[in-house]
């Protein structure tokens, strides 16, 4: 069997977990936490990285920094996780979907300054597959219109648009290290703050709502309600598993990427009249966390099967969030969006991971170019 995915985890990160019975405590905010966090901040050249359970809490937590209230409403890619939505609809706001660009399957910005409102409050981007969306251009749009620029960071840790990092352009960033992204720890996820005004209520509301992180610094002798908040925090036990993958994730990243390039060099075609595959653009340098074809004439579902029957495991990806019932409940769209749809329809994902070897990309390769009879 070809695994779709399967999660890097080595003698590495056991010896971590051994090292953690030393350090008696296997809570919040310990050791290894503020190793994730320092590693974050050093490799990504940001101000402050929060380390909590996942990108979800992470998200759910921005929410609550810009203060968000009912009938505020949110721009984000109608093609994306629920996270990115559930975080803003759960303060009251209402998701608006756009539409996103077929060739990178990222948010389209001439679709976000069309559906900017009185109400927007803030736009999320989602670097889908690890590859920078139009962020610089998205960046100055939302200055001038005073809104914050949240990024959904999840697949894109060490991404680049030129020189800078994903999820260092907006006012915050947000990573996942579920065990389906390239450094996991299981679960767990990084908020990012490039604002630096809204570290310290960041703190509070990770914190249970609570100043806990003062009192363990010893500015104050108690520590006490302050703001809204929960339990964000990530433990030591996933810290510990996670600080041994960041060390190593270059390594993870280099070896994801040779993966990404030798799938293109097998399925790049003359003509593209069965599948598309992704176009990376100049100045965008990604970390090879997927790769996709988009199969055309209907064909995704019958070539899944294909290649099922030859035990090699691939996967669909989102749903339009219009199209679901929490989307059409919660969510607004100002138009279909027809390349979410399409994208939804024909995108399948080849099995990628660490130890994936050449000759089975080259037999998944073979086995997609013999059903299109090229
Ligand atoms: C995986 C993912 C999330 C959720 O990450 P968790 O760490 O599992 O909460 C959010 N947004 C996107 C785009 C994702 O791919």
């Amino acid at each position: 069997m070809i695994f779709f995915n399967n999660p890097e985890f080595s003698k590495k990160e056991i010896d971590n977990l051994k090292f953690l019975t030393k350090t008696k405590n296997l809570g919040s905010n310990g050791y290894f936490t503020k190793n994730c966090s320092n590693w974050i901040k050093n490799n990504l050249k940001c101000r402050e990285a929060l380390m909590v359970h996942s990108c979800t809490a992470a998200l759910e937590m921005t929410a609550i920094l810009i203060n968000i209230k009912k009938y505020d409403e949110v721009i984000m890619p109608s093609y994306t996780f629920v996270s990115t939505a559930n975080a803003f609809v759960m303060r009251g706001a209402t998701p608006v979907f756009v539409d996103v660009n077929y060739d990178d399957a990222n948010i389209n910005f001439e679709e976000i300054k069309k559906s900017i409102s009185k109400k927007t409050k803030a736009v999320v981007v989602v670097h889908y597959a690890g590859i920078a969306c139009e962020i610089e251009k998205i960046k100055k749009l939302c200055n001038q219109k005073k809104i914050f620029l949240i990024e959904d960071a999840a697949h894109s840790i060490l991404s680049k648009k030129k020189n800078k990092f994903l999820g260092t352009f907006g006012d915050f960033g947000t990573l996942s290290f579920h065990e389906t992204k390239n450094v996991h720890c299981g679960h767990g996820g990084a908020l990012i703050i490039n604002n630096k005004k809204y570290i310290k209520l960041a703190r509070i509301i990770k914190d249970k709502g609570t100043d806990r992180h003062a009192f363990d610094h010893k500015k104050i002798k108690k520590y006490s309600w302050k703001s809204l908040g929960s339990s964000f925090a990530i433990s030591e036990v996933n810290a510990a598993i996670l600080y041994a993958q960041l060390k190593k994730a270059k390594s993870i990243i280099k070896k994801r990427i040779k993966i990404w390039n030798y799938y293109y060099k097998k399925l790049r075609k003359k003509n593209y009249n069965n599948y598309d595959i992704p176009t990376i653009k100049k100045n965008i340098f990604h970390n090879g966390h997927m790769f996709y074809i988009l199969c055309k004439k209907n064909s995704r579902n019958q070539l899944r099967t294909f290649l099922k029957k030859f035990n090699i495991e691939t996967h669909f990806h989102y749903l339009p969030l219009e199209s679901t019932v929490g989307g059409k409940k919660f969510g607004k769209i100002l138009k279909k969006n027809n390349k979410s749809f399409l994208i939804s329809k024909n995108i399948l994902r080849l099995p990628f991971h660490n130890k994936i070897t050449k000759k089975q990309i080259e037999f998944i390769s073979a086995k997609i170019l013999e059903f299109y009879k090229y």
